[in-house]
């Protein structure tokens, strides 16, 4: 189970997109020293995410949550793996190597060549340049550290040069997302199909290159095709497999829909209310309008709850740019893997057909310091 941990609704940006409620709410120790007992009473092994608002904003309550986990999983009792997501501009060399000390794998949010036109400092100036020494500070301690873009109408001619852009910069686990929640038009679709072509080609020259390099959006839809007979095991169920914990201690199933009252399933102090998540579970598994026959339904990201909500305000209604998004991403991922597959490439067979790939993989990297 993955616990993420909203320590705070405050942040040092202002990005254009947030959908974060600002505000001067802070997560105390104790609050989160309470989720990490609650994931201890189940033993096993658990995730903490440290996410915001902009989490590096409360590193003191990380140092504490850090150091009581520590102690639990010393017992034997539990075991914990530490994330977090951040900005990057508070990320120095005191945090990097106290995170390098206790294994905390650092997510880092960046948009690319967009960085500066829309994850801007609240004086609507940028920080692109300032996230290049950031960015290289990171992959020297971290060099697999996965950088998250989100794609805007704004950015999107840009889409595919902002990948080679982050790529340039040393990243090479690149994580991207649309934000759904904006305002699409019908013309942005021919520029999406263009990008994406772009992205195919620029995927393939890596691959073919052998050299280790995650693409979400491709790794993601040709995985969909090939795995195709265990894909529930992906998603996230909706509260059952991950839950978002509130800086004033109220659960909610997801990132996303933090602080809407309509889905809070519980607090730290009573837990989690199972009939509330079982209810929303089994609404979000209705089948979406429109979808029944859908020759990609399967493959497609229609079911994720928080992706709906953003775009349309509603977890059971589809938006039409992202039913679009799927159908131009899915026929041009297949092409370049079918090429790819073709050619017998030894990076994508291993990549895509070994179940074991993944966890080779994360061994590498450890070991890559
Ligand atoms: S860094 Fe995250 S929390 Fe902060 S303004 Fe941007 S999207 Fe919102
Ligand atoms: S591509 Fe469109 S119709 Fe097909 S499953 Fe996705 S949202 Fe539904």
């Amino acid at each position: 189970m993955h616990y993420t941990l909203h320590l705070t609704n405050r942040c040092n940006l202002a990005c254009r997109y947030c959908y974060v409620k600002k505000g001067q709410s802070d997560m105390t120790a104790e609050m989160a020293r309470r989720v990490v007992d609650m994931a201890a009473e189940t033993g096993g092994h658990h995730g903490i995410v440290f996410f915001g608002g902009e989490p590096l904003l409360c590193w003191e309550q990380i140092e504490e949550t850090v150091a009581y986990a520590e102690e639990i999983q010393r017992t034997g009792k539990c075991y914990f793996h530490f994330k977090i997501t951040t900005n990057g501009l508070l990320l120095d060399e005191s945090f990097l190597s106290y995170a390098c000390r206790h294994d905390i794998f650092i997510a880092l949010s960046h948009d690319g060549l967009g960085n500066d036109t829309e994850r801007i400092n609240p004086d609507g100036t940028g920080n692109r340049d300032k996230l290049e020494e950031i960015a290289k500070r990171l992959l020297s301690c971290k060099p697999y550290a996965p950088v998250m873009m989100t794609v805007t109408p704004g950015t999107l001619p840009r889409y595919a040069d902002s990948v080679r852009y982050l790529y340039g910069l040393g990243f090479r686990y690149i994580i991207c997302t649309m934000d759904y929640s904006a305002a699409w038009r019908e013309s942005d679709l021919v520029i999406l199909k263009r990008q994406y072509r772009k992205l195919a080609t620029f995927y393939r020259e890596m691959t073919l290159r052998e050299e280790k390099f995650y693409l979400s959006p491709f790794e993601v839809k040709i995985s969909t095709h090939i795995r195709s007979h265990n894909l529930r095991a992906e998603r996230c169920e909706l509260g059952k497999k991950q839950i978002s914990v509130a800086p004033d201690g109220k659960i909610y199933p997801c990132v996303q829909l933090v602080g809407d009252p309509m889905f809070c399933i519980g607090d730290i102090w009573l837990g989690i209310d199972e009939e509330a998540r079982e209810a929303l579970y089994l609404l979000n598994e209705r089948e979406k309008e429109g979808c029944e026959r859908c020759a990609i339904r399967s493959r497609c990201n229609h079911y994720c709850a928080c992706l709906n909500k953003s775009a349309t305000g509603d977890i059971t209604k589809v938006s039409p740019f992202l039913c679009a998004h799927e159908r131009i991403l899915v026929p041009i991922a297949d092409g370049v893997a079918e090429r790819l597959y073709r050619g017998r490439n030894a990076l994508f067979i291993q990549k895509q057909y070994n179940d074991m790939f993944p966890l080779i993989s994360l061994a590498e990297d450890k070991t890559v310091r």
